[in-house]
């Protein structure tokens, strides 16, 4: 029975679909719908749009700009993601350093 507990706590943990980290993560990730993170585009820093290659950074929003459904809008236009899941990234220039913890849209500590 308490095996049967835990298991269904574990299936309730992966569906709330933010990945769980030792403290609660107070931000979500930066999204690009398909149009902008289409073919190679997906590796351009989103703030300089500077070619990121393999080193980068994931792009974060803070809990205000990512409420509610908001985290599901394209960081670059705006646009649902739908099912299209491009995790943003930003590049070692704006990444650098505790950069990448910024909100990408409106510059908030997301930590
Ligand atoms: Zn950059
Ligand atoms: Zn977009
Ligand atoms: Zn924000």
């Amino acid at each position: 029975m308490f095996k049967k507990i835990l298991f269904f706590l574990a299936i309730l943990a992966t569906s709330v679909c933010i990945p769980t980290e030792a403290s609660a993560p107070n931000y979500y990730p930066a999204l690009l719908c398909v149009s902008c993170g289409f073919g190679n585009k997906i590796q351009n820093c989103v703030k300089c749009d500077k070619w990121t290659g393999s080193n980068y950074y994931n792009a974060r929003i803070c809990t205000n700009c990512g409420f509610s459904s908001k985290s599901q809008n394209c960081v670059k236009c705006g646009k649902w993601v739908g099912s299209a899941r491009y995790e943003a990234r930003l590049c070692t220039t704006c990444g650098f350093g505790h950069k990448d913890e910024y909100c990408v849209k409106c510059g908030k500590w997301t930590r």
